[in-house]
Formats: C-alpha cells, sequence, structure tokens
C-alpha cells in the first residue's frame, strides 16, 4: 500500500481532493517505479488539486507535476534499483499519475538520474520552476544578452519560478529589477538580488504599442497586460522569455516592439523540453544555485498539506517555493 493524493471527479463542476491509502496494484503499469520522497508544490499543482484549471485529462488523478526519489523496481536498461532519480513534466500529475503520492510509475524516458551535485529535497525545491527559471535564463543568454547590455526584468518576482530566475540572474551579474504585486516583500527580493523592486500595478495598465526603452531582457511569468507592456518597454534587440499565465492566457500586445525595435519573444515549455536540453539546464542549475539561498526561500509541508497550501498559492500567500516532504 501507499499514500497518495488522491482527485476524483464528482460532477462536471466538482471533484474531491484526499489523502488515500493505495494497493500498489493502483499504479499506471509501466518501466520504472519510484519511492517518491519528495514533490514541488507548483502553479500547475494548485490549479489541479483546487479544480480552479482545466488541466487533468484523465480521472481519477494522483497530482504533482515534479518528484524526486529512489529506484525501487525497473524494466528500464537506464535505471536501476537504489539509484537516486528525479522527473519534471512531460504530462505528469496532468494525463499520468504523479509525485504527490508515496509511489510513482513511469516510463524510463521520462526520468533523470538526480544531478551530481543536488540531494532529493533540493531538486525538488527548484523543481520545475527552477528548471523553468534556467530554460528562461538560457533563452536570454542565448539570444546575446549579457550582463553589460542593461537591466533585466523579472515579473511575478516572489513566486517560484521568478524568485529563482531573479536568484540565478543575479547570481551571474546582471542588474535585475524585480515586479511583484507585493511590495511589501521587497526585503525578501532584495536579498534574492534585486537592484529595484517595482509595483506591478506600473504595467497592467494598457500600455502605448512603445513605451520608454528601459529593459534589456525579461523573464515573464504573468502573461496578460503585463507581458504586453514588458514588450512594449523593451530596449532595441531585447529579449522577452514568456513562460507564465499568473495574471492571465491573452496578449493584448501590438507589433511594435518586435518590428520598431527588433524585440524577441521566446516561448517557455518545459513540459516537453528534450531530454538533452533538460539536462544541460539540470546541470547549470546545480552548479550556480546558492543553496544556500535555495533553502531560504523554500517552506517544507507535509503531503497532508498540501490541499490547503495549493489554495494559498493561487491566492498569492505564498512567497518562494513550497516543497512536500513523503516520509
Ligand atoms: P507561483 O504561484 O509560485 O508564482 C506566480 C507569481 O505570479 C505570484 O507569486 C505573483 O507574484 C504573480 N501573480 C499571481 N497571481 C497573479 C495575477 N493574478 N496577476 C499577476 N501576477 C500574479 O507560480 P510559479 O512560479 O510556479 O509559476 C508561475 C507561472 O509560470 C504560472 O503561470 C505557471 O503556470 C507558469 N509555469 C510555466 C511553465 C512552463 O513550462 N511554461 C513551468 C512552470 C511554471 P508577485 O506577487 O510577486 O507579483
Amino acid at each position: 500500500m501507499f499514500d497518495a493524493l488522491y482527485l476524483e471527479k464528482e460532477a462536471p463542476d466538482g471533484q474531491t481532493a484526499t489523502i488515500r491509502s493505495l494497493p500498489e496494484s493502483a499504479l499506471p503499469e509501466d518501466e520504472v517505479i519510484v519511492r517518491v520522497h519528495w514533490s514541488g508544490l507548483n502553479y500547475k499543482d494548485a490549479l489541479v488539486i483546487t479544480g480552479r484549471g482545466p488541466v487533468v485529462k484523465t480521472w481519477p488523478m494522483v497530482p504533482g507535476i515534479d518528484f524526486a526519489g529512489v529506484v525501487e523496481r525497473s524494466s528500464s536498461p537506464d535505471f536501476h534499483f537504489g539509484q537516486k532519480v528525479m522527473l519534471t513534466g512531460w504530462g505528469v500529475g496532468e494525463k499520468h499519475w504523479g509525485g504527490l503520492a508515496q509511489k510513482a510509475c513511469v516510463p524510463g524516458a521520462w526520468l533523470q538520474p538526480l544531478p551530481q551535485d543536488l540531494t532529493c529535497q533540493q531538486a525538488m525545491a527548484l523543481g520545475t520552476a527552477g528548471f523553468t527559471a534556467m530554460l528562461c535564463v538560457q533563452a536570454l543568454v542565448r539570444e546575446g544578452v549579457g550582463p553589460n547590455n542593461g537591466p533585466v526584468l523579472v515579473t511575478g518576482a516572489t513566486g517560484g519560478v521568478g524568485s529563482i530566475a531573479l536568484m540565478l540572474l543575479a547570481g551571474m551579474g546582471y542588474e535585475v529589477v524585480a515586479v511583484t504585486g507585493r511590495l511589501e516583500e521587497q526585503p525578501y527580493l532584495q536579498r534574492l538580488g534585486a537592484s529595484e523592486v517595482l509595483a506591478r500595478s506600473h504595467f497592467e495598465m494598457p500600455s502605448r504599442p512603445l513605451e520608454k526603452a528601459r529593459w534589456a531582457g525579461a523573464v515573464d511569468v504573468v502573461g496578460g497586460q503585463v507581458l504586453a507592456s514588458v514588450c512594449a518597454s523593451m530596449k532595441p534587440q531585447g529579449v522577452v522569455a514568456a513562460c507564465g499565465l499568473a495574471g492571465g492566457m491573452n496578449f493584448p500586445a501590438t507589433v511594435a516592439p518586435f518590428i520598431l525595435r527588433g524585440v524577441t519573444l521566446v516561448g517557455i515549455d518545459s513540459v516537453l523540453c528534450p531530454r538533452t536540453v533538460r539536462q544541460e539546464a539540470w546541470n547549470r542549475l546545480a552548479v550556480r544555485v546558492d543553496k544556500t539561498l535555495l533553502a531560504s526561500m523554500t517552506r517544507v509541508i507535509p503531503l497532508s498539506e498540501a490541499i490547503a497550501a495549493s489554495e494559498d498559492l493561487l491566492n498569492g500567500r505564498i512567497k518562494g517555493r513550497l516543497v512536500v516532504e513523503i516520509p
């Protein structure tokens, strides 16, 4: 038997979330059974657990879009008993049972060995959020934004992706300006390396096609009007890495920044990111991340608190990362 957070669809518009003890035979049949020890609680997990977003494709569902643990049984030649492994994305916790459980069973192709310099807990303190933040940072670097090009902006800065992107960019020598709806968190954002903190409200008003050119690069987790305003205020040849929709799915922008300032908008998808790109991003994360700062922005919760914490996360009451310990 194993404990799992278990979601059932009751009616077209209702779902239940409970902690259940399930037999191992209930697991989806696949190549590798992992004894999960840590899982991140991400924005998408919160949407799934609260039912506030139409993310789940099959029911019942065990949520958890990422996890780290130890291989318990494997028919994959790539993984062996006792090996420490991790997983992010691939539709786990959406279409396939996920990591908010003591056990998960997945194809070997979705797993990766735990990076050498990280513990399972650190890997999930980073989790999907940290991986996505690194993909955003790599996109800026790849597109030619260096620390000397000018300030870079990070929106949704107190959240998981935002906090880690801010920390990584500041650690790489960039001047980072944080955008937040929670100005009272200025000391937290400065501790992570923000040189300036701006109110999100400045970016929520409809922008002109081109605003004053200020940012060499940007990491946006918010979408909607905020992303449109960010694009309008990029410097010539500026680069925006867009990964989120915390503020909305729409994009009320004009083409002006792209055709008059040569701005590049790079889309970031962590879910189906190819294995080689994943490996490189995780190797960099393992080396680059300041583990003391990471620990300071991470709160550990038990599985039993994941439901309440999901409400808090969507209601803007969490900063940094939540990581679920699964003994
Ligand atoms: P968090 O909840 O940890 O952070 C989101 C942050 O966005 C909040 O802390 C808040 O920051 C800001 N925010 C929240 N609600 C709103 C709102 N209504 N309007 C504007 N800003 C808001 O989430 P994550 O960091 O885990 O994820 C952030 C986004 O990135 C999500 O949309 C998520 O789905 C997406 N994502 C995408 C991935 C991909 O592969 N493309 C992978 C991982 C995440 P503040 O208070 O500082 O303004």
